[in-house]
């Protein structure tokens, strides 16, 4: 080895690197060669990693994070909708969304550009397939697909994708002949499994409590009770289908995540899942999607069968008080639902947070504020923000069932990092929008600068 191959490529030294293990490591440097950390540690462990060509960043006090995973996002619908959102506003486009081959990678582009702006270095983009292929938007087809596969063959996606595939309409009903055709069909072949990675599907089972289309035992304000959204003649059929539709993909390996928010349908979900997996383990780590009315006994249930759970606290913000609109007044007024966040994370369950951009905006910022708000009073501030970022990085990498190479800042991991303005434990939850993202990093590369960006690909603060 010449004198010149001495050293790593990159350290960045001098700032609070939180590892986000288990322990809530932290360390003043860190070191990166070839994509890879190869240690953390004071300033002084790092000087003897440092060659000639090692690209030293001085951080002068700021923060390094692992790369935020949100692992519940529509990046294809976003890139085609942004700067405006579902529920935020902002300039809508009557018609679909993108027409072409040329318009989805735009969009694609577009939208990976956003994230790696906001320190997004993974996501999940849950739902794309034939069902869409005539969809409204122009977002979820199987075109999108193509160009996912195209940018990932040619290294131009700027995060790591979990791509679901999807038989039926996006938030709309399915077959589940059409489901158990396209487990049989699925490809789930990538030609970079660095960038994208197809481990399963989606699978709608139901709406959402405003509407009154979530399943639910109970029964709404004026008197129904929601229906699943795969086909069936009475609830009864609906049901059977959807177990068949989970055991099918179960039996395929190929992991299911369900979109269920009615306490009923969660409940069919996991009696689905516990039936499919039977007394033998499985590490295919099927989740729910939203979770809204979980009850304790199923939070139970998500635990003992090693499911997991996207939650999104923003959303439960914005909707709570129109999702309450949809039921009777309760009875016992003054004992407010506790947010499902809340009883999944007690009851010990892999839950993730996730923005389910663009219904709100992809900021994860905003995000765990909105969890940190959610939870209530704690005396430890520090420990809940430590559990709230690790939901944003190290649990979605277990739900990518990549925990061993990404999600915290061990040694030996990807060296996926955001670098921020200020340490999230000085300026809190609260605080936590007003935190700039000054530099993302995806296996070390440079893929984020705020110091060389334009403002108008800036994300607004909230
Ligand atoms: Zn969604």
């Amino acid at each position: 080895m010449s004198e010149d191959d001495k050293g790593v490529d990159l350290v960045l030294r001098g700032g609070s690197i939180h590892v986000l293990d288990e322990h809530d490591t932290r360390a003043e440097a860190i070191a990166v060669r070839s994509g890879r950390i190869v240690a953390t540690g004071s300033n002084a462990d790092m000087s003897e990693l440092i060659g000639a060509r090692t690209r030293v960043i001085e951080l002068e006090g700021r923060t390094v994070l692992p790369g935020i995973n949100d692992s519940h996002l529509h990046a294809s619908w976003l890139g085609g909708m942004w700067p405006a959102t579902v529920f935020g506003g902002g300039p809508q486009q009557p018609g679909p969304l993108v027409t072409n081959r040329e318009e989805r990678r735009a969009a694609l582009l577009k939208a990976g550009d956003l994230l790696a702006s906001l320190g997004i270095t993974s996501y999940t983009e849950p739902g794309i397939g034939p069902g869409e292929d005539a969809g409204p938007t122009g977002s979820f087809g199987r075109e999108v697909l193509d160009v996912y596969r195209e940018l990932a063959a040619e290294g131009l996606l700027r995060s790591r994708v979990t791509l679901l595939l999807l038989f039926g309409l996006i938030d709309g009903p399915s077959t589940v002949d059409d489901i158990v055709r396209g487990i049989r069909e699925a490809d789930t072949s990538s030609p970079n499994d660095d960038l994208l990675h197809i481990p399963g599907i989606k699978i709608f089972g139901d709406g959402i409590p405003p509407m009154r289309n979530a399943y639910i035992h109970g029964t709404y304000i004026d008197g129904t009770h929601g229906a699943l959204l795969i086909d069936g003649d009475d609830d009864g059929e609906r049901e059977a289908n959807l177990r068949l539709a989970i055991r099918t993909a179960h039996e395929a390996g190929l992991q299911v995540a369900v979109h269920a928010t009615g306490d009923h349908t969660i409940d069919v979900v996991c009696d689905a899942v516990r039936e499919a997996q039977g007394d033998g383990s499985s590490d295919l780590r099927h989740y729910l999607v939203h979770a809204d009315m979980v009850s304790e006994s199923a939070a139970a249930a998500l635990a003992a069968h090693d499911m997991g759970a996207t939650v999104q606290a923003g959303i439960a913000s914005f909707a709570g008080e129109w999702a309450d609109s949809a039921f009777e007044p309760s009875l016992e007024p003054g004992e407010p639902e506790p947010w499902t966040g809340r009883r999944l994370l007690d009851a010990g369950v892999n839950i993730t947070l996730s923005s389910d951009s663009p219904i709100l905006s992809p900021d994860w910022r905003t995000e765990v504020a909105a969890a940190d708000r959610l939870l209530g009073e704690s005396d430890d501030p520090r420990a809940r923000m430590h559990e709230l970022l690790r939901r944003y990085t190290a649990v979605p990498a277990w739900q990518d069932h990549a925990e061993s190479w990404k999600g915290t800042l061990e040694a030996g991991k990807i060296a996926d990092l955001v670098v921020l303005s200020s340490d999230p434990d000085d300026v809190g939850a609260a605080g936590l929008p007003d935190v700039a993202i000054e530099l993302t990093f995806l296996g070390g590369e440079v893929v984020f600068d705020a110091s060389s960006e334009s403002v108008e690909s800036a994300v607004p603060s909230a």
